[in-house]
């Protein structure tokens, strides 16, 4: 099949030549059978890489018990996740979404339920940060940080203004009576892996204690144990009012969650929002295995193990290349390479030579690997990046 077939019968919103069929251990093979080196796990989703046998009987057994009932019942799965998710957060009450816009739009809708009850005149005003991304559904592009993504959209929703991203003094002075929400990534993902100073996620908590403001931080991508600890919050020493999460939550079934403490989630009551599908069984024993596979697999000793090393090269590769890599920076397995030449081209000529890389930005490349990611993988793809990075130099 060639890309025109192959393109025939889709909106064209994606750029994308290759089909893979098959996904073993951190590798993903296309139709001819040939073996490519995941560094991108679906965008950050598949954090036990595509051969977890107890995830995966998890499912076969799900599947073959009970599929979806709707929210008008309980299910066995859900009530076991949400245990799960409110331990591993520190919060208290979850709702479970098919996505990650979802549980942004849930976590704004309940922060503007909750100023209501507090004030009926309230305009529930939201500060976001520049570079942010929180999805593409209309709210949670209303909160998205890139005027590109926003503006052929517009009107979005009212009353979202944007700060600097780790400059605490933009977000004071966009402070109103009407604020009811603050809502950032603890380390931006899509903008550009750019990671928050402490200083700033105290001061954004802070800010919130002294206002009666909510803090909403939106962990789709930097939480489930991709930075070292469950959710990066964890590093700061503070909690947030809401969480969002998504992505590895589920590790290839698609299903998100806000979750939130009790004071706030109970400004929901019956009727104010809903979804036929989200927490559905499949879904959330699909969360259960992931829990427990990170529990008896110690995936986060391995993140901890093996990013250092991940840095290291990466540190290496800017010291070697330092026309064209200007920075590397992130968390844990997270982590990304800014360079003076558009990254897009990198992708390709490592995609030539079966290497998945994804980018951030026009000019950062991203690294979210499976983090069961060992150090022989990360030299194969330090050694790859050599090449092309040499080649770059060498006709530049
Ligand atoms: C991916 C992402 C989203 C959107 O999640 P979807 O599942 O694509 O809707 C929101 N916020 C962050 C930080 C993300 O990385």
């Amino acid at each position: 099949m060639n890309l025109e077939e192959m393109s025939k019968h889709f909106i064209h919103v994606y750029n994308r030549n290759i089909i893979f069929t098959k996904g073993e251990d951190v590798y993903l093979y296309d139709k001819n059978g040939e073996k490519y080196l995941d560094m991108g796990a679906g965008i950050a989703v598949s954090a036990l890489g595509y051969s977890n046998e107890k995830y995966k009987q998890g499912l076969k057994d799900q599947i073959d018990k009970l599929i979806h009932t709707s929210n008008l019942y309980f299910n066995e799965p859900s009530i076991k996740a949400a245990e799960y998710i409110t331990k591993a957060s520190g919060l208290d009450k979850v709702f479970f979404t098919n996505s990650g816009t979802e549980a942004i739009e849930g976590a704004i809708k309940l922060a503007r339920k909750y100023a209501y009850l507090k004030n009926k005149q309230s305009k529930g005003e939201i500060i976001a940060m520049n570079h942010s991304f929180h999805g593409r559904s209309m709210g949670a592009l209303s909160v998205t940080g890139t005027k590109h993504y926003r503006e052929p959209f517009e009107p979005l929703i009212g009353g979202v203004s944007f700060a600097e991203y780790n400059n605490i003094e933009s977000v004071k002075s966009l402070i109103t009576d009407d604020t009811c929400a603050i809502i950032l990534e603890t380390l931006q993902g899509e903008g550009g892996i750019y990671p928050a100073s402490e200083e700033f996620i105290t001061g954004i908590r802070k800010l919130c204690d002294d206002n009666d403001i909510l803090m909403i931080l939106d962990e789709i991508q930097c939480g489930m144990g991709r930075t070292g600890k469950m959710f990066t919050y964890q590093y700061y020493n503070i909690m947030p009012d809401i969480l969002t999460t998504a992505k590895a939550l589920g590790c290839g079934v698609p299903v998100g969650a806000f979750i939130a403490k009790t004071d706030i989630a109970k400004a929901m009551c019956p009727g104010d929002h809903g979804t036929t599908y989200g927490g559905n069984p499949l879904a959330t024993a699909a969360v259960c295995k992931v829990f427990e596979i990170f529990k008896e697999e110690h995936i986060l000793e391995c993140v901890n193990k093996t990013s250092p090393y991940l840095v290291e090269k990466l540190n290496s590769l800017k010291d070697r290349y330092g026309s064209i890599v200007k920075d590397v920076r992130g968390m844990g397995l997270m982590q990304g390479m800014e360079l003076n030449i558009k990254a897009a081209d990198v992708v390709a000529k490592a995609l030539e030579r079966h290497l998945i890389l994804i980018s951030a930005g026009s000019n950062i490349i991203r690294f979210v690997p499976p983090l069961i990611i060992k150090k022989e993988h990360i030299d194969t793809m330090y050694s790859i990046l050599d090449d092309i990075l040499q080649d770059v130099q060498k006709y530049a």
